[in-house]
């Protein structure tokens, strides 16, 4: 398939190239297995010339006025719009997702430049009352300076949107590293920073060894700060990393999102919210739920539901119009679906629906739907990045409260009532940075996405979405 923003060489101070070695590592179609085409396998030395660009480029581009900075991203989110077809295809190709999914993700993309676009003209200082009469206290914002991203498959372009969306309305320059399996969605970011006019060296982006490049951005200097989003396992090793230079770090990680179902919701909605947030991109979002708890009185009528409409997805390749459900990202991820299930069913669980792999073969799996979930199975326990809903029984609201919350992670939390007393006791309990009432899908450029606990550091989007982004600096003027 043609598509202009295909592109197999890095981005480095404006220009594409090459690996030094000319390695290169091959993309593979999700769908159909079969190669797309390749990147550069590059490490430690085209990761430091793009630090040095970065660097280079952060001299004038921090020097640019915030009005300056906001039309050019403007510029970069009309072109967004323009071109989110191609942009959309591209993602479905090398990520899996249905094309609608897609088209939604571009649009988010150009969503989050549109508000850092605008929030970048209001990054305000302070005049504090002084102490002192001869005095004065001002505060005042920069940006921090050069900033690394590293981005995950599953949201190959959002995921970067909202790491160099708010980078670049600070005035920080930015080196990206999208990952390994989706890095087409990553690259055509450079390309429209070249069409949108953005200068040399302000966006740069890097594929290849993970390590390598990682490492470099962690240790370097000129790096002052982090931005990541992954897998908490990875997350915990960029952090320790970080240390040796104390970057700024902003950590977006896994999570373990509970359901919950009262008897008192509103079921058809609980059900329906539960497949949106359940199937989005085949189970593989960091936000999606990862365990069903259902209050007893209608736990068999909500997971019959549930089964018949999951039942309802319509499986196949991203690019087809009517796919609801692609494929997982790659064999690995089967295999992992697989022994999930495998030790669900060991430890006296069921399959009210699916559990195995789709009649299609390749990377295709049967959404499934497990009952009798308990908290010693996998699937409760940890991410589990696929279309499993396993599903289990709970009694009492504070036995729903203190399941959701026996989990090392604090991410996304969904629950579903009719009791506005309720709703609020819940909510206050739950220890997540983010909370679903009646809904399942919440993420939106408005709100400040973030985990506590183990599922990271710090907000994207939202109003807090460009602090991270910027030193605070306390002036005291004297001898007035
Ligand atoms: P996922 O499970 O979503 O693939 P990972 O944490 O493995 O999550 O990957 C997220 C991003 O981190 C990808 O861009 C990946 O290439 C990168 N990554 C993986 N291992 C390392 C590492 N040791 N150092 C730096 N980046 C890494």
């Amino acid at each position: 398939m043609a598509n202009r923003y295909l592109r197999e060489q890095n981005y480095i101070d404006g220009k594409w190239v090459d690996a030094d070695s000319r390695a290169t590592i091959d993309v593979i179609d999700p769908a159909t297995s079969v190669r797309i085409g390749t990147v550069p396998r590059s490490g430690q030395m085209e990761t430091r010339r793009a630090i040095a660009a970065a660097d280079a480029a952060f001299q004038t581009w921090r020097r640019t006025t915030a009005l300056e900075r906001s039309q050019l991203l403007r510029k970069l989110h009309d072109l967004i719009l323009q071109n989110q077809q191609a942009l959309a295809e591209l993602l479905t190709l090398e990520q899996g997702k249905p094309l609608a999914e897609a088209t939604g993700e571009i649009r988010a993309s150009a969503a989050y430049v549109l508000w850092f676009a605008e929030e970048a003209r209001r990054v305000y200082g302070e005049v504090v009352p002084s102490p002192w009469a001869d005095r004065r206290i001002l505060v005042t914002k920069e940006p921090v300076g050069v900033v690394a991203a590293i981005t995950p498959w599953n949201f190959p372009s959002s995921m970067l949107a909202r790491k160099l969306a708010p980078a670049l309305a600070a005035g920080c320059t930015v080196v990206a590293k999208p990952a390994t399996q989706t890095p087409f969605s990553g690259l055509a970011w450079g390309v429209l920073c070249e069409e949108a006019g953005f200068p040399q060296g302000v966006v740069n982006i890097v594929t290849g060894s993970a390590g390598e490049i990682g490492d470099e951005l962690c240790f370097s200097p000129i790096v002052r700060k982090l931005t990541f989003t992954g897998s908490t396992e990875i997350g915990k090793v960029l952090l320790a990393k970080c240390a040796a230079t104390v970057k700024k770090v902003s950590m977006e990680l896994g999570g373990n999102a509970p359901f919950i179902v009262f008897d008192d919701a509103d079921i058809d909605r609980a059900v329906e919210g539960a497949i949106t947030s359940k199937y989005r991109n085949s189970g593989q979002t960091c936000v999606c739920t990862n365990r069903f708890l259902v209050q007893s009185r209608i736990y068999d009528r909500f997971v019959e539901k549930l089964a018949a409409e999951t039942g309802k997805l319509r499986v196949g390749p991203g690019l087809e119009p009517r796919t609801q459900q692609g494929p997982l990202i790659d064999l690995r991820a089967v295999e992992r679906v697989e022994e999930l299930i495998r030790d669900a069913i060991d430890k006296g669980a069921g399959i009210a629906i699916g559990g195995k792999r789709h009649a299609l073969g390749g990377n295709f799996f049967e959404p499934t739907v497990i009952s009798g979930a308990g908290s010693e199975m996998l699937c409760m326990k940890e991410e589990i990045f696929g279309p499993i809903a396993p599903v289990s029984r709970f009694e009492t609201e504070e036995e729903a409260i203190a399941r959701a919350n026996e989990t090392e992670f604090g991410l996304a939390a969904y629950f579903y009532t009719a009791d506005l007393a309720r709703a609020f006791r819940v909510m206050g309990s739950l220890k997540y940075g983010m909370v679903g009432i009646n809904e399942g899908l919440i993420t939106t450029v408005e709100g400040p996405f973030g985990g506590f606990k183990e599922s990271g550091i710090g907000k994207e989007g939202g109003r807090q979405g460009i602090d991270d982004y910027i030193d605070t600096k306390y002036v005291c003027l004297g001898g007035l």
